[in-house]
C-alpha cells in the first residue's frame, strides 16, 4: 500500500489521536472555565481505535500520540496502549498528558507497550503554576518526572506555553533543571484559538524571548534532521537536558507538517486550524472497512492546504485545542 502524500510532496508518518475532549485542568489560555460535558455521543471506543490505528499504518503512519483533553482520565488507557503496541507498523507510542496521574499509573502504561512521554507544565513556580492551571498540583507532577527518568523511557519531553507576564522570566529556573537531566523542554509559543483572542493579546510572546537569552549563554541551534517535528533544537555541553522552541509562527512552520491528527469522535483533521474536520467513525465499525477507511483518508489528503491561516487571524474550527488534541 503506497504512503500517504499531499498535493504538497509531504509524507505522513505520524498521526496525533485525541482519546477525550474532558479535561481535569483549566489552563487560562485553552480551558479557562474548565471541561464543560455536552450530551454528544461518546468518545471512540477501543475496537474502533484498533481498526483506525490499523488502516493508518498500513500507509506507513509509526509514530501515534495519544492526546486530549487529558487521555489519562480515560479508565482504558493501557488497553488503548495494548492495542497502539499490538498494531503491526507501529514503532513509537507517546503520550501527552498534563501529568496528575503519572506516579501510580507510568508502570501500567510502560508495560503496557508505551515508549515516550510529553508532559505539559507551564511553570517551575508553584504559584505561577497554579495561576496558570487553575491547580496547585505542580510538586506531584515534579516527582512524576522524576520517577518517569528512571523507567527507561524512549524519550521524556516537557511542553511549556510561553506566557508573557505569566511564566516568561523563569528560563533561568529552567535551566537548572535541565543540567542533570535528559531532558528536552519545548517552549511552545502561544496560539490563537477561536476562544483564546483576548487572552492571546495580552500574553503572546514570540520565542525569540527564549533564543536570545540561550544564545547568550551559550547554547547552540542544532542542525534540523531530515524528519524532526517542528522544534528548533538547541543544546549547551555543561547540559543534559535540551530545549525546543515550537514557534507556529514562524516562517516555513507548516513546511514539514508530517502529522495528521483525528478527534476523540473521530474526525480527521488535516491541520490543527483547519475549516474543516472529515468523520472517519463511521468507517471504523466492521474490520471489512479497512479499504473504505484508507480511501477516505487518501481522498481527505489531497485537501490539505499549504499552511495554516493564524498569520491573517483565522484559527478555523477550533475553539481551543482541548477540542482537538493539541
Ligand atoms: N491534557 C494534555 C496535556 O496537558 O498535555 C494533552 C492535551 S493539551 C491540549 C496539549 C498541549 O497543548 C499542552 O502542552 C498545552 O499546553 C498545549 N496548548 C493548549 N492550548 C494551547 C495554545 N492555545 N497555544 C499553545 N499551546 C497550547
Amino acid at each position: 500500500m503506497p504512503a500517504l502524500i499531499d498535493p504538497f510532496g509531504r509524507t505522513f508518518p505520524y498521526l496525533r489521536l485525541s482519546l477525550t475532549e474532558a479535561c481535569n485542568f483549566s489552563c487560562s489560555y485553552c480551558l479557562p472555565n474548565g471541561y464543560q460535558a455536552d450530551g454528544r455521543p461518546r468518545f471512540l471506543e477501543p475496537d474502533e481505535i484498533r481498526r483506525l490505528l490499523r488502516g493508518f499504518a498500513a500507509v506507513g503512519m509509526h509514530k501515534l500520540r495519544l492526546t486530549g483533553g487529558e487521555p489519562s482520565l480515560r479508565k482504558d488507557l493501557p488497553e488503548i496502549i495494548a492495542i497502539a503496541a499490538a498494531t503491526p507498523g507501529i514503532r513509537k507510542i507517546a503520550l501527552t498528558t498534563n501529568g496528575t496521574r503519572l506516579p501510580h499509573n507510568l508502570p501500567v502504561w510502560r508495560d503496557a507497550g508505551l515508549t515516550a512521554l510529553n508532559l505539559s507544565i507551564d511553570s517551575l513556580d508553584r504559584e505561577n503554576f497554579l495561576r496558570i492551571t487553575g491547580h496547585d498540583r505542580l510538586p506531584e507532577i515534579l516527582t512524576g518526572i522524576d520517577q518517569a527518568l528512571g523507567m527507561g523511557f524512549e524519550a521524556i519531553k516537557l511542553n511549556a506555553v510561553l506566557l508573557s507576564d505569566l511564566n516568561h522570566d523563569e528560563l533561568p529556573a529552567w535551566l537548572e533543571f535541565l543540567r542533570q537531566r535528559p531532558i528536552s523542554l519545548r517552549w511552545i509559543e502561544l496560539m490563537r484559538t477561536g476562544d483564546n483572542a483576548d487572552y492571546f493579546a495580552r500574553h503572546h510572546l514570540r520565542a525569540e524571548h527564549i533564543e536570545a537569552p540561550l544564545r547568550a549563554a551559550g547554547w547552540r541551534q542544532l542542525d534540523r534532521a531530515p524528519d524532526a517535528g517542528p522544534a528548533r533544537e538547541w543544546s549547551h555541553p555543561d547540559y543534559r537536558g535540551r530545549i525546543g522552541i515550537i514557534a507556529p509562527y514562524s516562517k516555513d512552520f507548516c513546511a514539514g507538517c508530517n502529522r495528521l491528527r483525528v478527534t476523540a469522535r473521530g474526525d480527521l483533521r488535516l491541520c490543527l486550524f483547519g475549516e474543516f474536520g472529515s468523520p472517519l467513525r463511521p468507517l471504523l465499525q466492521d474490520d471489512a472497512q479497512c479499504d473504505a477507511l484508507i480511501a477516505r483518508i487518501q481522498t481527505q489528503l489531497g485537501l490539505k492546504a499549504a499552511g495554516h491561516g493564524l498569520h491573517q487571524g483565522n484559527t478555523g474550527i477550533t475553539p481551543h485545542l482541548a477540542s482537538i488534541g493539541g
